[in-house]
């Protein structure tokens, strides 16, 4: 890696500070961090019109000699020069006076800027380069644009990115022979300096993008790769039971489990019983039934003797599942969490540690350094892309060789699946347990306020059960929250003490009072946020209202209105949105109203929002890519992953002269890092 492991200051003409904002704006603080920030436009400074028949509106650059000053007749007023071709006059307008010294009068320039007509004249407002003819070649033809922050102009990266690519080494070729040649891709260092210095070569400059996109996922891949040969290589343990526990808890239940439920336990059941850790991602659309498979593995892993812990990534959530489970749970269920009294908790860690506690539900809690088991046989982490990669994996590290089952409600598209959860096996919930019909979903502009709230007045009348929800747009908690107590307000004074409030900013035992007022049916309305969103279960409840629809993710309306429908009785959900809704917006609620299926309402949130929020919540933790766009990833990668297999099944240490130059790959792209976090721990 050389040289661009050094920090951005060794670059003449950065200082600490400017350093600073270049780091914050590479996303670190190295040269090999400012070489991968990559333009997201160029300016092309190659139209040299005659001024004549120069079109306004468009970047020129021009052969110019200043006939003379016109200085502003007040303070207020630019400095004007007024330069001709030959063909025409122009004026160039200046606010800052200093750069009159860049163009005496009868000198002869060279200038390059946004033409524009102005009360009928051709001017040059503060051109971006103004240059003695002489000099003409310092002005690049095709100057990048990078995306800026404050302190740091379009210049400045450039120079300090002309700094870096001068020190930038010749790397080995990582990628397959055959495939360079196919593409007539030029190799990494040459292909980086046509992105970030580019000349004249349209098309050669996007190849050298797509080669350095297909690096990034190459990267990910390789990392993938080396993941999953750790993970093949752990110890494992064969968990198996005798069915006792499981047969107790379905009849406590009272009913069996969909086929799909069945599918997945036997394949959850023949990975624990293998001598190999199990990491498989169960996923199930909202209401799919996910909870009981995971109770029925947790008591297969009783069974046979060992422990078993599930994780949920809010507290809210954690109670949830706590009562669910306890009430079928033939076995102890031990609760630990951050509001767990300290003598209870206490009691708890000692059962866990002696084994006499055999499930535990918990917060991350569970993490914690000083949580021990006495033989973790299996660990299921619910709503896992709320937390870390890392998390996942220490929980995991509880025990020897624990078998790890990660839940996810949020339907993954297939490409972003391949990515973050490449290395799991996965089973899937297809149907929702019998019984449950579609969510019968409406759209209402705000204005029509008054029509619903008149249609939840008869609602209200039939003994409906019904959630509110206000959207947090966390830009301001205090304003979001306001917004749902005037709500409450409202609604309060129309329809009295049936109306309940709960949201992430109560004391969480008011809150879990609302909530179970609203459970018990002491409260028929509930006023919320999205604490709503995931693990409340209110079977009664059948209407749901979100305000401001307009302002959330696809999936996650589509896990909101999960939260009805969850009887047997038909269920609503009206979505409100601001009036005046664009176009594309309007698009989106149609179509959810029009869909059920959460995977094609998740492919589709993908395309209309790009992949960045496409759990719509903003902890997603899917990756952001530096070089490959939305477009080109799917394709691109499908290569990747081929490639990587292939070097990696002849040689899974890297160690020949392509495996040595695909850990620098990897290093480039900062994937060394969580590789080794994964096999190392
Ligand atoms: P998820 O966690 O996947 O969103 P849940 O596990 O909360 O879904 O299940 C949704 C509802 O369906 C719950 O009320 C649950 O009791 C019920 N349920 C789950 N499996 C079955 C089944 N096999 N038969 C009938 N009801 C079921
Ligand atoms: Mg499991």
């Amino acid at each position: 890696m050389g040289e661009i492991r050094a920090p951005l200051t060794i670059l003449p003409g950065i200082g600490p500070s400017l350093a600073a904002s270049l780091a914050r704006l590479a996303g670190g603080p190295t040269l090999r961090h400012l070489l991968l920030h990559m333009p997201d436009s160029t300016v092309d400074r190659r139209e040299r019109p005659r001024l004549a028949a120069a079109r306004p509106g468009r970047i020129v650059t021009l052969e110019v000699e200043v006939m003379r000053h016109d200085k502003p007749r007040n303070r207020a007023q630019p400095w004007r020069v007024v330069v001709t071709d030959g063909s025409a006059f122009a004026d160039i307008v200046l606010f800052h006076q200093a750069r009159l010294g860049q163009m005496p009068v009868g000198a002869k320039l060279v200038v390059s800027g946004k033409l524009e007509r102005f009360a009928d004249k051709l001017t040059l407002p503060h051109p971006d380069y103004v240059l003695p003819v002489a000099r003409a070649a310092e002005m690049p033809a095709i100057e990048p644009v990078w995306p800026l922050t404050a302190g740091v102009t379009n210049r400045l990266v450039g120079r300090a990115m002309a700094g870096a690519l001068a020190r930038l080494p010749e790397f080995p070729e990582w990628i397959e022979p055959s495939l360079l040649a196919r593409r007539r891709w030029t190799g990494f260092a040459a292909s980086l300096r046509r992105v970030q210095a580019p000349d004249a070569d349209d098309a050669a400059r996007e190849a050298a993008r797509t080669r350095l996109a297909y690096d990034e996922l190459l990267a990910e891949q390789v990392a993938l790769g080396l993941r999953r040969a750790a993970r093949r290589a752990r110890p494992g343990r064969s968990l198996r039971g005798d069915g006792h526990l499981r047969a107790e808890a379905l009849a406590r239940f009272g009913f069996q489990p969909t086929p799909s439920q069945t599918r997945a336990l036997s394949e959850i059941d023949a990975d624990m019983a293998a001598a190999r850790p199990m990491l498989r991602l169960l996923q199930g659309d909202v209401g799919s039934g996910k909870t009981l498979v995971a109770l029925l593995a947790m008591l297969r892993a009783a069974e046979a003797g060992a422990q078993a812990a599930l994780m949920a990534p809010t507290e809210l959530l954690v109670q949830q599942h706590f009562r669910t489970l306890s009430a079928l749970s033939p076995v102890t269920i031990g609760l630990l969490t951050g509001s767990v009294p300290a003598a209870e908790r206490r009691a708890v860690l000692r059962g866990l540690a002696d084994g006499s506690i055999p499930l535990v539900i918990g917060t991350h809690a569970l993490f914690q350094k000083h949580v021990e088991f006495r033989d973790l046989g299996l660990a299921v982490i619910d709503e896992q892309h709320r937390f870390g990669v890392e998390q996942r994996v220490s929980l995991g590290d509880k025990g020897a060789a624990t078998d790890v089952l990660v839940m996810t409600a949020t339907p993954i598209p297939r490409s972003l699946r391949l990515t973050q959860y490449g290395e799991m096996d996965v089973s899937k919930l297809t149907e929702k347990p019998r019984g449950r019909g579609p969510v019968r979903t409406t759209i209402h502009p705000i204005g029509a306020l008054p029509e619903v709230i008149a249609g939840l007045a008869r609602a209200l009348d039939r003994g409906a059960r019904i959630y509110w929800v206000c959207p947090l747009v966390s830009e301001s908690e205090a304003l979001d929250l306001s917004a749902a107590e005037d709500r409450f307000a409202m609604l309060g004074k129309r329809f009295g003490p049936a109306v309940g409030l709960a949201h992430g900013q109560q004391d969480a035992r008011l809150r879990e009072a609302a909530l179970a007022d609203f459970a018990a049916g002491r409260t028929r309305l509930l006023v919320a946020t999205t604490v709503v969103e995931v693990g409340v279960d209110v079977p009664e409840a059948t209407v749901m209202v979100i305000e401001h629809a307009e302002r959330f993710g696809l999936a996650q309306l589509h896990q909101l209105r999960g939260r009805v429908g969850r009887g047997a009785a038909e269920s609503f959900c009206l979505l409100l949105h601001e009036d005046g809704l664009a176009p594309v917006a309007q698009a989106r609620l149609t179509l959810l109203r029009d869909t059920q299926d959460g995977f094609e309402i998740a492919d589709a949130d993908f395309r209309l929002r790009g992949h960045g929020d496409v759990t719509g919540t903003k902890q997603s933790g899917l990756p952001g890519y530096r070089l490959a766009n939305v477009a080109e990833q799917e394709a691109l990668r499908e290569v990747a992953a081929k490639d990587a297999t292939m070097l990696l099944d002849g040689d899974p240490t890297l160690r020949s002269a392509r495996g040595r130059a695909a850990d620098i790959l990897l290093r480039l792209f900062d994937k060394e890092d969580s590789v080794r976090g994964l096999v190392g721990g």
